[in-house]
């Protein structure tokens, strides 16, 4: 196990319906030094590649995103949450159906703070169905930009998300990939990698 399948193992919840609760560590109460193992790990894992742009989404991904920026030492920008479908031409656009909340937002970036010259790291702390990350990349392409890869704190594996990204050609990399759970007993699967 890893340093952050070992910390889930530890202080994660399973929730009925398919929830795994880490908000003593992730995403609510935020242990920064994880973060910053995540960010090195990332680092890590993208060599090579030529980053100049982290790009999340509120709330739950920025804090990761902000620590995971430093380790690469570029600019953070979060797409922001409008449940308004009334959005002036200054941004790129589009729409999430949230996994947690069960509803629909347009999620939007100011064209200011993105566009052709950039090479973006995107990151999140779940990947589910994977509707964030499509709106991510949606946005960038939009921007002209180029993603370079996906960067996930925990990937649920038995949801469709992590394949549909991965058909798309992307290098995604989940630091846990959670293959099952059981709520009545607590118990985690890991996928081997
Ligand atoms: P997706 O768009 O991939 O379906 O869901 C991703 C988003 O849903 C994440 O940004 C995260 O906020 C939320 N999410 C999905 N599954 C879980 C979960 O099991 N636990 C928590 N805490 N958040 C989740």
């Amino acid at each position: 196990m890893n340093f952050l399948e070992e910390r889930i193992m530890k202080d994660g919840v399973v929730k009925e319906g398919n929830i795994l609760k880490v908000d003593s560590f992730l995403n609510h109460q935020m242990d920064v030094k994880l973060f910053k193992q995540m960010g090195e790990e990332f680092k890590r894992r993208f060599a090579g590649k030529n980053i100049n742009k982290i790009i999340t989404i509120e709330a739950s991904g920025i804090g990761i995103a902000c620590i995971v920026a430093e380790c690469f030492d570029v600019p953070v920008v979060f797409a922001k949450k409008s449940q308004s479908v009334n959005i002036d031409g200054d941004v790129y656009s589009a729409e999430v159906e949230s996994f947690t909340h069960k509803c629909k937002n347009q999620v939007l970036i100011s064209k200011k703070f993105v566009g052709p010259e950039d090479h973006v790291l995107i990151i999140d702390d779940f990947l589910a169905n994977g509707c964030a990350l499509q709106g991510l990349i949606s946005i960038v392409n939009q921007a002209g930009g180029t993603v370079e890869g996906i960067g996930i704190a925990v990937e649920k594996g038995f949801q469709q998300g992590g394949q549909i990204i991965r058909n798309l050609g992307y290098q995604l990399e989940s630091l846990a990939i959670v293959d099952g759970m059981n709520a009545a007993d607590g118990s985690i699967n890991f996928r081997e990698e």
